[in-house]
């Protein structure tokens, strides 16, 4: 669509006066405002009104769109070669903050549509939710449509006006003196709050805001190998958006409770078993816990303590691949504290046979002999 000309959007002459400008804005502000006007295509029709209002009331890009016409407003006014007033580029708004500790930045049309904000939730599950993965509701907190006005903000359409003081646009321009000298700033409408509106009556249960906070019940579908810090997102679920903007997203970070008997590697599953010196020298077969249920795991004879053996396919599904992880078993051979006289006695027949073939005693043989010798 061909863009009309600025002066033509406001229907006032070319050296039209600021106050003749201002006065046209307000008069088609309030005729087109979307949330007012019965005409068709208001909202395109107010935003070109807006638009020409935001160049026409500003004494730079004027002067820049009257040289260079919509070229000025594409080139960005200022940047890429127009300008020329010895500050290209710059935001005042930047400025303003810069000195004055950010309490008067330029905000700009802030009652265009807006996406709600992002709501994030720690959810805790257990080590066997995160391999098994879970559904579960849960109560969040979230800005949803006041259910009273269903977001209008006032009783009823009848109590919506344009704000007087910025005619509908949510911004107002005011003149500020700085370092720099006088400058004009776009700065939100203090009246309406950069809303574009004013209320007769306010709805009494949001007060005006068009929303309020509810406990929202959600359903969170936790995912089959999940692991502490990772998230799902759960879009729309966050807050509501502002002026027909999207909702925000709702974000679940989890938290895995250590388990008492696994430990999680990546996709495997790390146990600790403990077998006796019988079974580890004579070799044995032990029940071993996987998160699936018991399964039995031969120890070969001679198995040395902190040994390590695999169950394959008893380990943790890929978060991604749904791909099973294996279940590794630590076994770790068990010096008994108390021994019942049955065991002593075992025990002290085990040391007698043993004491031929002792490693120590070897050596001291050897020692004595090589001693000997010289
Ligand atoms: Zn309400
Ligand atoms: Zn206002």
């Amino acid at each position: 669509m061909e863009k009309r000309d600025y002066y033509e959007v406001l229907g006032v002459a070319k050296n039209a006066s600021d106050d003749e400008i201002k006065k046209a804005y307000r008069q088609l502000a309030k005729k087109y405002h979307p949330d007012v006007s019965t005409e068709a295509n208001a909202e395109a029709k107010f935003k070109e009104v807006q638009e020409a209002y935001e160049v026409l009331s500003d004494q730079t890009k004027r002067s820049q769109y009257d040289q260079f016409g919509h070229q000025a407003a594409n080139a960005g006014f200022g940047q890429g070669g127009f300008g020329g007033a010895g500050f290209e580029g710059f935001d005042f708004g930047d400025i303003f903050s810069a000195f004055f500790g950010g309490g008067q930045r330029t905000t700009r049309a802030t009652n265009r549509p807006r996406k709600g904000s992002d709501i994030q939730k720690r959810m805790t599950i257990t080590f066997e939710e995160s391999i098994f993965g879970k559904a579960e509701k849960i109560k969040v907190p979230v800005y949803d449509e006041c259910h009273v006005c269903h977001g209008l903000g006032a009783e009823s359409k009848k109590d919506i006006k344009v704000c007087s003081q910025c005619g509908g646009s949510g911004t107002v321009i005011m003149e500020q003196q700085t370092l720099f000298g006088r400058t004009q700033a776009r700065t939100t409408c203090p009246s309406c709050n950069g809303s574009g509106k004013e209320f007769i009556n306010r709805c009494s249960n949001c007060n005006g805001e068009g929303v309020e906070k509810i406990n929202k019940e959600v359903e969170i579908r936790v995912p089959k190998g999940i692991e502490t810090g990772q998230q799902i997102r759960l879009e729309g679920f966050g807050n509501k958006g502002a002026n027909g903007g999207p909702n925000g997203d709702l974000y679940i970070v989890f938290e895995v409770k250590p388990s008492d008997k696994y430990i999680r590697e990546g996709d495997d599953i790390i146990v600790n078993v403990p077998i006796t010196f019988a079974q580890a020298a004579l070799g044995t077969e032990i029940k071993v816990d996987t998160v699936y249920g018991p399964v039995l795991l031969k120890i070969p004879a001679g198995t040395q303590s902190e040994s390590k053996f695999r169950i394959k396919g008893k380990g943790a599904p890929n978060i991604r691949t749904k791909q099973l992880g294996d279940q590794h078993v630590i076994v770790t051979v068990v010096t008994p504290q108390k021994l019942n006289p049955q065991q002593k006695r075992a025990f002290e027949e085990l040391l007698r046979v043993e004491d031929e073939a002792s490693p120590q005693k070897n050596w001291w043989d050897r020692f004595k002999s090589n001693f000997n010798r010289s």
